[in-house]
């Protein structure tokens, strides 16, 4: 597989430290607020990824913190704490808060068909590792004690902003460090690592260190908890295009003078979901979730569609015309699943079926290419080949894609034939099997039955329908 990475501004072979195994990172939600579509297009395209190189047969270990301490609104070390912010907000304790968000950060991801990672770790979980990294990276010289905080020097390496070569799109908010000139950094670019004295006296989470009571950076946070469950060599780390700078380029600092070697491989960074008017909001405006998204008459499932209709790299526009086009388009698509149902039967045609399934391995094997993989999908509908062979493939490339195909296949079959009288049904399927048959007498027979008794059935693209006359 080739995939693009922000490291080397390239689209390269995507090849793992162990031969067969996958480790892979993604940076979790901040857990004080319900999450924005914005934010779950990014997991549901490190969903894919995910379910891809699983697909291509790897062993996949993936890791993802919860962040429930730590994260300012500036993405660097100025603005309000956003978990802080989200307790005052609705009266609630940041531990209640956290609670309530991180749970509804996974219903929404199940409606939305995304795995959870196999380790799913809250930041507050692991602050005797955060202390135990700080310490060391002290001891290396790497940070250095400032008004009461612990701050990483950037200074002490030989390149920090390995992200360089940056378009102005893909730095986006992370520019706004710096805003509120911290006056005990040795330089611009530094980090806080422990936060003593801050200006949030009311911080309700603190913790005993060796620098005294606090909390820890939102940075340092993904470092530790990544090193913690897959060790010192990452294959590799996803995130939103937002959190190259400056959090992940931070992570990189601070794992690498820790480890003394170079810690992650591909940064796999996906590009933000705006609306007309621009950045995708929590504050401003309307509140885009999955559950306003499923009140407006738009199941999850077509939300996931509309992001796979789009390369990961580039940048989408959210409007509710683009989803009900998504959303038609899906409906066509299951119907034509559920049309393969009825027809089930048959061989799989092994030429036709690798022909096809090397249209998705193609797609997907090119930077994750999703909008091709759904052309390749149209492909195998409107192919000419069996049902066996086409329903073989959809249910293989559901596995990665998630787009319940022949589940909603098989509802909307239900759901159509629920309102028939179990007679017709009967007759239906009769008639079906003499047609496998090829005994065309009896089919013709059983179609006049079925026409006597008031119900009209004809043979359409979609397959057999069945309507009250
Ligand atoms: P947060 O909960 O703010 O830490 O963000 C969770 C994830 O959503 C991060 O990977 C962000 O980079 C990503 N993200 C934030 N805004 C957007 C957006 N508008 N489109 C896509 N991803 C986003
Ligand atoms: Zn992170």
């Amino acid at each position: 597989m080739r995939i693009y990475n922000t490291l080397s501004h390239k689209v390269e072979e995507f090849i793992p430290n162990v031969p067969g195994k996958v480790s892979m990172y993604t940076c979790g939600p901040t857990v004080y607020h319900f999450a924005h579509i914005g934010n779950l297009r990014s997991y549901i395209m490190e969903d894919v990824l995910e379910k891809y190189l699983r697909f291509t047969g790897l062993d996949v270990k993936r890791v993802m913190n919860i962040t429930d301490v730590g994260h300012l609104t500036s993405d660097g070390d100025t603005g309000e704490d956003k978990m802080l912010k989200g307790a005052k907000r609705e009266h609630k304790s940041v531990m209640d808060i956290a609670k309530f968000y991180t749970d509804a950060f996974f219903e929404d991801c199940k409606k939305l068909g995304i795995k959870t990672p196999d380790v799913v770790e809250p930041a507050t979980g692991c602050i005797d590792e955060f202390i135990r990294v700080i310490s060391s990276l002290l001891e290396k010289g790497y940070a250095y004690e400032a008004g009461g905080n612990i701050y990483f020097d950037t200074s002490k390496l030989k390149e920090y902003y390995v992200f360089h070569n940056f378009n102005e799109e893909d730095l986006e908010d992370g520019v706004r460090e710096g805003v509120e000139k911290d006056e005990n950094k040795k330089n611009k670019a530094d980090f806080v690592l422990w936060f003593t004295k801050s200006k949030f006296d009311d911080q309700e989470l603190k913790w005993d260190s060796p620098w005294g009571v606090g909390y820890p950076g939102w940075h340092i946070e993904c470092s530790c908890i990544s090193m913690k469950h897959l060790g010192e060599r990452l294959d590799i780390h996803c995130g939103g295009i937002d959190n190259a700078f400056p959090h992940h380029t931070n992570e990189i600092a601070q794992s690498e003078a820790f480890l003394g070697h170079k810690w992650c491989n591909y940064w796999f960074h996906i590009l933000h979901l705006n609306t007309n008017d621009g950045k995708m909001s929590k504050s401003k405006g309307e509140f885009l979730t999955v559950s306003l998204l499923e009140e407006k008459g738009y199941p999850a499932v077509v939300y996931r569609f509309f992001c796979l209709l789009s390369h990961y790299r580039k940048s989408l526009v959210f409007s509710w015309e683009n989803l009900d086009n998504a959303k038609t388009a899906y409906n066509k698509i299951i119907q034509k699943v559920a049309a393969l149902l009825k027809e089930q039967g048959g061989e799989v045609d092994k030429d036709s079926y690798d022909r096809l399934m090397k249209g998705f391995t193609d797609a997907m094997d090119n930077d994750l290419n999703t909008s091709n993989a759904i052309t390749a999908l149209y492909d195998v509908l409107k192919a000419d080949t069996g049902a066996a062979t086409k329903l073989k493939l959809i249910r293989e490339f559901d596995k990665v894609l998630t787009l319940e195909l022949i589940e909603n296949a098989q509802k909307a079959q239900k759901e159509e034939s629920a309102e028939l009288p179990a007679e017709i049904e009967e007759l239906v399927s009769k008639r079906a099997q003499a047609r496998k048959e090829k005994n065309f007498a009896l089919a013709d027979e059983l179609r006049d039955k079925i026409t006597a008794l008031g119900y009209k059935i004809e043979e359409t693209r979609q397959g057999t329908k069945v309507t009250k006359l």
